[in-house]
């Protein structure tokens, strides 16, 4: 393994260089399948066909264009991305390039929504308590955890933190007269898989509305089919009943199947918020990634295959409970986005899971969230058989 690489990582002892579908190989040969579609990103497995087509005949015309023009395939892409985002009412996008940068765009718009309706002073964020938002100074400051806020300071001011699941406590927070905007993940990916509860959302709304407080969802991780709908948001419904409507909407991790991109998208209020000038990225939602983003939008924005994702996961959910295994204390999420919290530490079932591929056995790839909780994030690509060998692999790693 090369020492080149800052240490920022804390990395398993493998080196891949082969993919194919929900398949990895090592540098010894060995195959690993592969629970993690790295961390949310690769939706379609590896090697997709249509995906390798679209990325190779888009890099045979030109990879980007800056953005003193448009291009075709750009262009299309955010038609299509909005489209699909058009349930939960959204109707512009910016493009960029990560999840940080797409939720960084969101306070952006925030801010200068609440400074050009209500003037100075009314800026804070709120976020909940365990999220994850991003690595960049704002994005860290959004994050609700200590340990994020230590090294790097002074960061970003502004940001409040709630306890996930508090009405009374988001209540408090969403103050009229000094908040722009509530940032929140339908589902929380980094610490542990945390869905929020159907109270709890319409709860978030009906303040937000009130309150003309934007309702920002981070669908960075649980965005684009993971949970089973389109976005996350979708399965949420207002104390009406009527599907919950967010004012802006962050995406990227899956969004082009394991090409980089971020999207902030926003609904009818906060659409024209950012003019000329305003907000900018060199290579944000360039030809090859809106290549392969189209062709995740064509593959995964599909009621058959949506409801796939959901069967898979509801698969892996009855497995593992029907193992009634001494170790497993619960199971969670929606969709293929799944937590399971262990007796033991997570962490060296990850490591076993990987040491016992040898040239005929494979290992397993598969995450962590927080120190007890396995992550799983499968492509949706997965196969029923590939969902049993890994579930059974990861049994005997117990
Ligand atoms: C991964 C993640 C981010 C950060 O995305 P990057 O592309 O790493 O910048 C932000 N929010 C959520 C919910 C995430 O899971």
């Amino acid at each position: 393994m090369s020492d080149v690489f800052m240490n920022t990582y804390h990395r398993l002892p493998v080196t891949f260089t082969k993919g194919e579908g929900s398949w990895l190989t090592d540098t010894t040969g060995k195959r690993y399948l592969d629970f993690t579609a790295g961390i949310a990103v690769n939706c379609l497995g590896h090697g997709y066909p249509a995906l390798v087509k679209a990325i190779a005949d888009q890099a045979a015309k030109f990879n980007h264009v800056c953005n003193y023009y448009q291009s075709d395939v750009s262009a299309a892409f955010a038609e299509k991305l909005v489209a699909a985002c058009s349930a939960a009412g959204m109707k512009k996008l910016f493009l960029g390039n990560s999840g940080a940068e797409a939720n960084e765009g969101a306070c952006k718009i925030a801010r200068k929504y609440s400074l050009k309706k209500y003037g100075e002073g009314r800026h804070q964020i709120v976020t909940l308590k365990g999220s994850f938002h991003g690595r960049t100074i704002t994005t860290l400051a959004a994050t609700g955890q200590d340990k994020f806020h230590k090294d790097f300071g002074p960061f970003t001011e502004g940001f409040l933190y709630v306890p996930g699941g508090d009405i009374n406590a988001l209540d408090k927070a969403l103050d009229r007269n000094t908040v722009a905007g509530l940032l929140i993940e339908a589902i929380q990916g980094e610490s542990g898989i945390v869905p929020q509860t159907p109270e709890y959302i319409a709860a978030a709304a009906k303040f937000c509305a009130e309150r003309d407080i934007l309702l920002m969802f981070d669908e960075v991780q649980c965005g684009v089919g993971r949970a089973g709908t389109f976005l996350a948001c979708e399965a949420y419904h207002d104390e009406h009943g009527l599907g919950i409507k967010p004012d802006v909407v962050t995406l990227a991790k899956g969004l082009s199947a394991g090409i980089p991109v971020g999207a902030v998208l926003a609904g009818e209020k906060a659409a024209d918020t950012l003019g000329s000038s305003d907000h900018g990225s060199t290579f944000g939602g360039n030809p090859l990634a809106a290549a392969a983003g189209l062709v995740v939008l064509e593959t995964v924005n599909n009621p058959a295959f949506l409801k796939e994702i959901v069967r898979k996961g509801e698969k892996i959910k009855t497995q593992i409970g029907a193992w009634r295994h001494p170790k497993v204390k619960e199971i969670r999420g929606r969709g293929l986005m799944i937590g399971v919290d262990i007796t033991d530490d997570a962490w060296p079932v990850l490591e076993k899971a990987i040491a016992r591929a040898d040239a005929k056995t494979p290992g397993l790839l598969i995450l962590s969230a927080g120190p007890n909780t396995l992550r799983f994030l499968p492509p949706y690509t997965i196969s029923d058989a590939e969902i049993d060998q890994g579930l059974e692999i990861l049994k005997s790693c117990l």
